[in-house]
């Protein structure tokens, strides 16, 4: 009751885009090194992984609104590590399209696989399968028209692009999007297979911190600017505030801060965040001023 009272419901599937972005945070929170991302159109994409998978008899709850076997408490909240902790990704999504997942729980010998549409639970039936979890997301907005009129043929190239941002923070997994594939590696070395070999990048690094300087562009020639705390991509307006006026345009920072520290409660999407600890401002500050030779930009 009291964790279902702290969390704040949520727009969670507002585009194909935060969808995909949800099915993601649940392969990585399930420990997958591989995740495959097969991309029909915005509206049918699957996300395939070699995760820990879903226990059969756990399946119905994996769709079930506020099921997470994530947290137990509500003090867990202040210390969450994965993603995921509103068990509501599974269920708001099921509500608004054809969801099947078929997944296999590492020491169970048979798989499982449920099928749900527009909320109903279509069939629920054990199948063999390989291991890890596959999570198939079809007519995306079907029973939503106007929501799905929204979005056009641009957004598929959001959908690689949410890919690729779960790439540039998780260099030890391997990711494979369609056809491409980003092998398991450094950051250093992700950062040249997302962003092109001949990339320069300096660095400015404190114990919580690190800032990475580029002057490459993406393919759409605009700025490169990402911001991750604890690896999860966010907007935080006082540090885009401060980068701007130390004149660093091009950046990707890391910070990692104990997670009682980052408000990620803030808003459903998760992605506006707020530090309370406003000391990490001081050090990002610092380490540009002491570390680094600006590069010209
Ligand atoms: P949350 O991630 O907040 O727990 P979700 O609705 O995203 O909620 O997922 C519900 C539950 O389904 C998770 O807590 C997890 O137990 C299970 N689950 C979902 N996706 C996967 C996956 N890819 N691998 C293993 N378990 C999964
Ligand atoms: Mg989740």
């Amino acid at each position: 009751e009291e964790v279902v009272l702290k969390i704040a419901s949520g727009q969670i599937a507002s585009s194909p885009s935060a969808v995909l972005k949800e099915l993601i945070e649940n392969a990585l929170d399930a420990g997958a090194t591989e995740v495959t991302v097969k991309i029909d159109d915005p509206f049918n994409f699957r996300v395939i992984d070699n995760g820990i998978g879903i226990p059969y008899k756990d399946l119905p709850l994996a769709v079930e609104r506020f099921a997470t076997s994530k947290i137990e408490k509500a003090e867990d909240l202040e210390r969450i590590k994965t993603y995921g902790f509103r068990g509501e990704a599974l269920h708001a999504i099921s509500q608004v399209s054809h969801l099947q997942i078929k997944s296999r729980y590492r020491n169970e010998n048979i798989g499982g696989k449920i099928e749900v549409k527009g909320g109903k639970v279509l069939s629920l039936s054990p199948i063999p399968f390989s291991g890890g979890t596959t999570v198939i997301v079809n007519s995306l907005f079907f029973n939503t028209p106007v929501r799905k009129k929204t979005f056009d043929g641009r957004e598929k190239k959001r959908l690689i692009q949410t890919v690729k941002t779960f790439a540039l923070c998780h260099p030890e997994v391997t990711f494979r999007i369609d056809a491409e594939t980003l092998p398991a590696t450094s950051l250093k070395e992700r950062i040249r297979q997302l962003f092109g070999e001949s990339i320069h990048f300096n660095y400015a690094t404190s114990e919580r911190v690190k800032l990475l300087f580029t002057s490459a562009f993406d393919d759409e020639r605009k700025k490169v600017s990402y911001i991750f705390v604890n690896r999860r991509a966010v907007t935080v307006s006082e540090i885009e505030k401060l980068l701007e006026e130390l004149r660093v345009k091009n950046y990707i920072l890391f910070i990692d801060l104990p997670p009682q520290e980052v408000d990620v409660n803030v808003t459903p999407s998760k992605e506006r965040v707020f530090l309370k600890d406003k000391k990490v401002l001081k050090e990002i500050e610092e380490i540009l001023k002491s570390n680094v030779s600006l590069p010209s930009i």
